[in-house]
């Protein structure tokens, strides 16, 4: 049996009220956790897994589905206090989880935050050092387009390149959902590509785009917006 949980995670950043949705998966017997917040973001993560009933011990896997730090930035977290958890991320994103190559985010800040104005640079540097202290993890399961997360596979690995060079995405043919990491995000009840800023290729995260709204599913679930319905 397959079934999925989408969390609500809630915090406040410069003053707004923010969420992000990581998922749960249920597949058999396997608990698979579809990303896991900013750093320091553990204990609000598993008091929202405890909520909806999972005993995060009973967690089999972490999938990451690509390298920036609201999406990895506690997972060396989740492996410290849970060592039994095998971490899955995509082939071409791996190293830069496992910190063998600089974050691709870091090196963009970098680069920007030479270009920034004097007033600015103070607000740069600080997101600089928070990319910078994102604490680099294993990755046990390297994946690749068509591969499968699940021992039951039900849940198969999209490439969705662009955002990141190795950003993944999740097909559940069997409920018909695609868990869009931010290949999609939903902004006023539109799948758009996440913002272009931080598009380190616009025109693969376009395609990337094409290619999850092509499936023949009826929902997206959005880890920037939430949960899509669409009409067909
Ligand atoms: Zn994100």
């Amino acid at each position: 049996m397959l079934n999925i949980k989408v969390l609500n995670i809630e915090y406040q950043f410069n003053g707004i009220k923010e969420t992000i949705h990581p998922v749960i998966i249920f597949s058999g017997e396997e608990i698979i956790l579809i990303d896991c917040g900013y750093p320091d973001f553990l204990s609000i993560i598993e008091r929202e897994i405890q909520k909806n009933g999972v005993d995060c011990n009973a967690i089999s896997k972490i999938v990451i589905t690509h390298q920036d730090h609201d999406h990895m930035g506690s997972l060396a977290d989740f492996i410290g206090k849970y060592p039994k958890i095998r971490v899955i991320a995509g082939n071409y994103e791996t190293p830069y989880i496992t910190g063998d190559k600089k974050s691709l985010r870091l090196k963009q800040a970098e680069e920007f935050q030479k270009t920034l104005p004097v007033d600015q640079k103070e607000f740069g540097e600080q997101f600089c050092e928070i990319l910078r202290n994102v604490r680099p993890c294993n990755v046990d399961i390297k994946v690749n387009d068509g591969d499968f997360i699940d021992i039951n596979e039900e849940c198969e690995v999209i490439e969705t390149p662009g955002h990141t060079p190795g950003h993944i995405s999740l097909y559940l043919r069997k409920i018909k959902t695609i868990i869009t990491g931010d290949s999609a995000v939903l902004e006023n009840n539109k799948l758009v590509i996440a913002n272009p800023q931080f598009t380190l290729d616009l025109k693969q995260a376009e395609d990337s785009l094409e290619k999850i709204l092509s499936y023949d599913v009826n929902t997206f679930i959005c880890y920037h917006g939430g949960v899509y319905k669409s009409q067909s």
